[in-house]
């Protein structure tokens, strides 16, 4: 268990993350990653790939560009419908979302309410600003996007992209003409997206500039069923809560009887992603599904993805599982004028997209809310693929030979695993450096080294050590940080 601020302040003396401009005060909505946060931003984006391509073939990345043309935004529906409620203190002038004051001033509700009904209920309830207690302005719409002009004389409007989908759904028919008309197909981007909020908060959970991990999955209903039953397990087990229930459970995939299975498999494989690439456990990872309040007029299946995440409050949304029907490339179809429907058995249809969405930084913020640990040593217990370093390789001490020997060793495992090298201080400290950043494993040569060719490995969560035979090092390292073996298991 860890608060927002103690969590906070290890990111930034460790190297990890920190508001952005710190040396001008900062802005809020804007965060850095330091060298270790990046590598740890690295290594959960390779893993994200490797899992969600890994699903099917047919799933690609794609890079698009930050900035979108108005006509893209204007046929997705963000110029119109992308926005938030805001009112205005007129006494000090702060501004506020005004469904975040109601929570927080009544403990409601109130997600889906238009600016009348919101001002209704600040009117009956006598809500007053908290910092001044000043009365509020009227509350009206607030779009939520960067505007920009593009060009030297400004003649063409654009936004900062307030999502990455939109060039996933814009390329969808001359990647489905390249990649030779096969469906499903999916285009996945991981790439920064913009929501110039009104006031953010909870550090890296709510950010004006953001990381998403996407992908796209195009396919025709009942005709692609085949393909998502290939990947459907029956009896895989998530833990869901859903819409009217008050409380979570485990169920069966099988049991979601009313999804469809081209969604279940999907959200079965989320799931797994958590639970095993993350290493979360059942109680600390959930499907949330969305209540028809909650959920975006296009989407006709949402579950949100939670983290329990004591840092933040408790259960706190990372990602999410959205059906949006043709809503998308129907959209562009008209604004365009470019067909997007492809032919299936002698007619035309307009592919559906099962969208699969993450926010990077909250996921990043997630591996360390549930990594952080203070027993008798501050450590940090990370998914090991994620983490900065896979592996530290020191030498005992600097003379007799050693430390050319641990160089040596230390030069080949780099080329397979990220790794660091560290001769400074006693043994003890740069295990208790090594332990502090979660590194899952250190190697050291000591006077035994020279003697069979043996060196010790270390493990991060047991502090156990083992001997193990150089030559068998680079396999021993890959199966215990791919989950292969458990450091228990290896011998001698
Ligand atoms: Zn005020």
């Amino acid at each position: 268990m860890v608060d927002r601020e103690e969590l906070e302040s290890v990111c930034k003396r460790r190297g990890f993350m920190w508001p952005s401009s710190e040396i001008y005060g900062g802005e809020a909505g804007f965060y850095d990653y330091g060298h270790l946060g990046a590598r740890l931003k690295d290594g959960w984006e390779l893993i994200w790939k490797d899992f969600f391509l890994g699903l099917n073939d047919n799933y690609h990345m794609i890079y698009t560009p930050n900035i979108l043309p108005y006509r893209a935004l204007k046929a997705s529906g963000h110029v119109d419908l992308f926005s938030d409620i805001i009112v205005h203190c007129m006494r000090c002038s702060a501004s506020y979302r005004a469904d975040h004051l109601i929570t927080d001033l009544t403990g409601k509700n109130v997600e889906g309410l238009n600016a009348s009904e919101i001002e209704g209920m600040i009117k009956e309830n006598e809500m007053k600003c908290p910092s001044c207690n000043g009365n509020f302005s009227e509350a009206e719409e607030f779009n939520m996007m960067f505007s920009l002009s593009i060009g030297p004389t400004g003649e063409h409007k654009g936004f900062l992209r307030p999502e990455t989908a939109q060039g996933s759904y814009m390329n969808f028919f001359r990647e489905y003409r390249a990649l030779r008309r096969q469906m499903p197909m999916g285009l996945a981007t991981i790439g920064n997206a913009f929501r110039n909020e009104i006031s953010p908060r909870q550090g890296v959970y709510r950010l004006r500039e953001f990381l998403q991990a996407e992908l796209q999955i195009f396919f025709i209903p009942d005709t692609n069923d085949m393909t998502f039953e290939d990947m459907y397990d029956g009896k895989a087990e998530v833990t869901v809560l859903l819409d009217g229930e008050e409380e979570a459970r485990r169920v069966r995939m099988d049991e979601l009887e009313d999804l469809p299975v081209f969604y279940r498999s999907h959200l079965a494989k989320v799931y797994e992603f958590y639970r095993e690439h993350m290493n979360l456990a059942p109680e600390d990872v959930r499907l949330r599904e969305l209540s028809k309040e909650e959920k975006a007029f296009y989407n006709l299946i949402h579950f949100d993805v939670e983290i329990n995440m004591p840092s933040l409050g408790g259960w706190k949304e990372v990602g999410g599982i959205h059906y949006r029907g043709d809503y998308d490339l129907t959209k562009h179809q008209e604004e365009s004028g470019t067909k997007m429907s492809i032919p299936v058995n002698g007619t035309r249809v307009v592919p559906h997209v099962l969208e699969l969405s993450f926010g990077v930084d909250r996921n990043i913020w997630a591996v360390l809310d549930r990594g952080y640990r203070l027993d008798e040593r501050e450590w940090l217990s990370l998914p090991k693929r994620c983490a900065p370093y896979h592996v530290a390789v020191f030498p005992l001490v600097r003379k007799d030979g050693l430390e050319e020997r641990s160089r040596e060793i230390y030069k080949v495992i780099k080329r397979e695993f990220r790794a660091f090298w560290d001769r400074s201080g006693s043994v003890g400290k740069r295990y208790a450096r090594m332990d502090e950043i979660g590194t899952p494993l250190c190697i050291t040569t000591d006077y035994e080294t020279p003697e069979d060719d043996t060196v010790t490995v270390r493990d991060i969560t047991s502090k156990e050590q083992v001997r193990v035979k150089v030559p068998e090092l680079i396999d021993i390292i890959g199966s215990i940080i791919d989950g292969e073996k458990e450091f228990g298991e290896l011998q001698r």
